[in-house]
């Protein structure tokens, strides 16, 4: 008998860790981390200690028991005994931290199944960031199409458009009948026909379960409805309707939004400037041809900005070695703040600081380019709206969703047609029973048939 089972994503959007048995062959889809792990717990720098394992997080119930999952150091200071593998591989779908964190506490002898480019983006955040690190794995990389055989069961991946490249569905050939399983995706991108095409061959195979991303399953959405493209244009009315300087935040990894800034750039004559983990990010990614972004040590149209550090004379050593391969490109403060007119900055909530030493032009404008904030209350953002008070700046929200809306779920859900639908990364499962017959509620851990 073919059994899945959800150790996370379910009624909760992310952290997907989906178990697929099939007789003795077992399979792992995604191994995320939750948006909200450990938020009762821990908070702040109050959190798990990298030095015990998996014991924090054992405490509190925060990672599922699985046997033959773990690697045998995190177990070391547990009560949960190490076993040989009995987990045959771990498909990764995208390089979304709540796809792919918790992978770090896998046993380095499980096979980890990735996309080219999402093995790129794992690479550029190791080598960049301080504190993360997935551990030693034995990665194997795929393109959309290629058939995986894991003992009986085969998988094939098949892209589909996100709000990052590389992203995958999966279509599970099993003893008993094909599962779908969508990951994340979205039918509004600049590349909707590779989702489409994803529809296309799932409702091919027949499938016998579908298993659904439902983000924006809700009774109403508050959020505008934007696509990649509308982001473009309006943002291309601001720009173009200013002489002063553009500030712009975005998700790190979305890069439609990016080549949607740098788009409006190069249309308005001007340059965009970037931080050096952006470029690092652009230098990994145009190694995949398929993805059609601009290089930033060659392309005329991209800066990349050096904050002052250490010695503050913005000397080579200053810079970690990672960074200094741009350095042809860098330009400073002094810079940004003489050539206001000219630039389109991308700039992090958490880089503000760096507005004291620009000083913009009154009048001058930020494009919150992601999500907007889940309460009201929410304190990052009445700190970023004092800066920009403070600044004289002007406010803009522009996003596109890395997401299909709850129609678009609809008509995904008929056209696959499957027997059964497990819906997940969502807060409202409940609601797929308004959208077909075939919704099949979950509980966390529980063993579900095909
Ligand atoms: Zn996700």
């Amino acid at each position: 008998m073919v059994g899945l089972r959800f150790f996370g994503g379910v009624n909760e959007i992310g952290g997907n860790k989906i178990l697929l048995e099939d007789d003795k062959t077992r399979i792992l889809f995604d191994f995320g981390q939750s948006f909200t792990f450990g938020a009762d717990y821990f908070t702040d720098w109050l959190s798990p200690r990298p030095i015990n394992g998996l014991k924090d997080q054992f405490e509190f119930g925060l990672l599922p028991k699985i046997r033959g999952l773990y690697a045998k150091e995190q177990l070391a200071f547990t009560n949960f005994p190490y076993e040989e593998p009995e987990i045959d591989a771990i498909f990764l779908s995208h390089a979304h931290f709540d796809h792919v964190t918790h992978i770090c506490f896998v046993d380095p002898q499980i096979p980890v199944y990735l996309g080219v480019g999402t093995k790129l983006f794992l690479e550029s955040m190791e080598e960049t960031s301080g504190f993360c690190d997935y551990r030693k794995h034995e990665y194997r990389t795929f393109r959309t199409g290629k058939k995986i055989k894991i003992d009986d069961v085969v998988v094939e991946p098949v892209h589909v458009d996100h709000s990052i490249p590389a992203a995958y569905g999966f279509l599970i050939h099993t003893s008993q009948g094909t599962v779908v399983y969508t990951g994340d995706l979205r039918m509004h991108g600049p590349r909707k026909d590779l989702s489409e095409e994803f529809v296309e061959r799932a409702k091919d195979c027949e499938p016998d379960a579908l298993i659904c991303e439902g983000t924006r399953m809700a009774l109403k959405e508050k959020r505008k409805n934007y696509s990649e493209s509308h982001v473009e244009r309006l943002s291309n009315t601001i720009v173009s309707s200013t002489d002063k300087i553009v500030f712009i935040t975005h998700y790190s990894r979305d890069m439609d939004r990016l080549r949607s800034f740098y788009n409006v750039a190069v249309k308005n004559g001007r340059n965009i400037v970037i931080s050096p983990k952006t470029a690092y990010l652009l230098g990994k990614l145009i190694q995949d041809e398929h993805l059609d972004l601009p290089d930033p040590l060659k392309d005329e149209h991209v800066l990349v900005y050096y904050k002052r550090k250490k010695s503050g004379t913005y000397d080579d050593s200053d810079y970690f070695l990672w960074e200094r391969q741009f350095i042809n490109k860098m330009v400073t403060c002094e810079y940004v703040q003489n050539n206001q007119g000219k630039l389109i900055m991308d700039l992090d909530f958490y880089q503000f600081a760096e507005l004291i030493d620009i000083q913009p032009r009154r009048g001058s404008h930020f494009i919150h380019s992601m999500s907007e904030p889940f309460s009201e209350e929410d304190i990052q953002d009445t700190v970023l709206h004092n800066w920009l008070g403070h600044f004289g700046m002007q406010f803009h929200q522009l996003h596109a969703s890395g997401h299909l809306n709850r129609e678009q779920i609809g008509s995904l859900v008929a056209e696959i047609n499957a027997k059964k639908v497990f819906p997940v990364h969502t807060e409202n499962q409940h609601l797929f029973k308004h959208i077909t017959r075939n919704a099949q509620m979950i509980k966390p851990e529980n063993e579900y048939g095909i």
